[in-house]
């Protein structure tokens, strides 16, 4: 077998893997081929085409985005894929409900195919997404779940539905879209990713439709009920819903992420299942930035390295239910790749509620490869 890429001298993070160390990795096909200590790749690993030397970075599996918004032009918060993708160390992006039913085919050719970045979705329980404004959710005329059970069904770059369940969004209706959306991902056989804000619906309302292997995105917002109460206890329905499986992911956004709120759940023992960042173009530029700085403020927070990564590769993937093909280094996967480095130059960083912290080390993508194609990072 020939190899096309070798990537040598890289400390090696893989929590799907429990891996932590140097490890070479070969690549064939697009595909990881082999993963073995320094000089250990079996013998049939043969010469390489290109040898990347990897001395100074941490090698993960690609980033995995479970939150973002990526259809420009279309939407008044869309970002190019590529520039929160591939070019900041982001393998696969998860689109959250820019486009629904009706504007998926649109979203297709204008956001998915141009892309290097893979980007897949949630797609929106309303039919336009967030084409026709962001009420989405106000009228219960535009929701389509027989549309998105059909689509979904014949779509495998969607991997689960998703409802906007706060007040701006849902205006008079409460918690009925919810319902609707719940329902259509049960028949679809999909998981359902909620935002959740400012009520109404109240966040117990919410939280006692979802099931196991639902997402509870902008879970640590610092905004009046969240998941915590006035004293800073976890509320009975958000400890009810966690038990039960429900997933708790940051999606970061303009507005949805509170250092305090993080601290707080923190020292219940709680960590986020996934780390995302509700990126789109009016937060591009802060607080969100990135992926990888909003993996640098929850170090900064006191997680370790390692459940960071799992929090941005393992888990999403699992969420997306696509484990044999993302989010891990096991040969077989996708070769999708982040070559990281950690700085120890101290920054500081401001999170939704203008709370500031300062990291003493920070994480920044150097290159990424997506399915075996190396590309540098801006
Ligand atoms: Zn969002």
């Amino acid at each position: 077998m020939t190899t096309d890429l070798l990537i040598q001298g890289g400390w090696v993070i893989d929590p799907s893997q429990s891996i932590n160390g140097r490890y070479d990795i070969a690549i064939s096909g697009g595909r990881i081929a082999a993963l073995a200590e320094p000089g250990r790749l079996p013998a049939e690993i043969g010469g390489a085409r290109q040898t990347l030397d990897a001395s100074g970075t941490i090698v993960t599996p690609g980033l995995i985005d479970l939150h973002a918004h990526v259809f420009p032009g279309r939407t008044p918060l869309g970002i190019e894929a590529d520039r929160v993708g591939v070019e900041q160390g982001v393998t696969t992006l998860v689109d959250a409900g820019s486009a629904g039913a009706r504007t998926f085919a649109t979203f297709l050719d204008e956001a998915v195919k141009p892309a290097e970045t893979r980007v897949l979705a949630f797609l929106n329980i309303a039919g336009e997404g967030l084409c026709g404004g962001l009420s989405e959710l106000a009228d219960m005329d535009r929701l389509t779940p027989g549309g998105a059970v059909a689509l979904i069904r014949e779509q495998p770059l969607i991997r689960g539905i998703k409802a906007r369940m706060s007040a701006s969004v849902v205006r008079e209706n409460g918690i009925k879209p919810l319902l609707v959306a719940k329902e259509a991902a049960r028949e679809a056989g999909c998981p359902l990713m909620v935002h959740i804000g400012n009520a109404p619906p109240a966040l117990p309302e919410i939280l006692r439709e979802l099931d196991a292997g639902d997402v509870v995105t902008h879970a640590f917002h610092g905004k009046t009920g969240g998941i915590l109460d006035d004293r800073g206890r976890l509320i009975t329905e958000a400890e009810k819903a966690l038990a039960r499986g429900v997933l708790f992911d940051v999606g970061h956004g303009t507005s949805s992420f509170s250092f305090r709120t993080m601290r707080q759940a923190r020292a219940l023992g709680l960590a986020p299942h996934t780390i995302s960042t509700d990126i789109y173009r009016q937060n591009a530029a802060g607080p969100v930035h990135s992926l990888t700085t909003t993996m640098t403020k929850f170090l900064a927070l006191g997680f370790s390295l390692e459940e960071v990564i799992a929090a941005c590769t393992a888990a999403p993937a699992a969420v997306l239910r696509m484990t044999d093909e993302i989010g891990t280094l096991r040969p077989g996967a996708v070769a999708d790749l982040s070559l990281l480095e950690l700085t120890n130059v101290p920054v500081v960083l401001t999170d939704s509620e203008r709370e500031q912290l300062t990291a003493e080390e920070s994480v920044t993508a150097k290159l990424t490869i997506k399915a075996g194609k190396v590309l540098t990072c801006r």
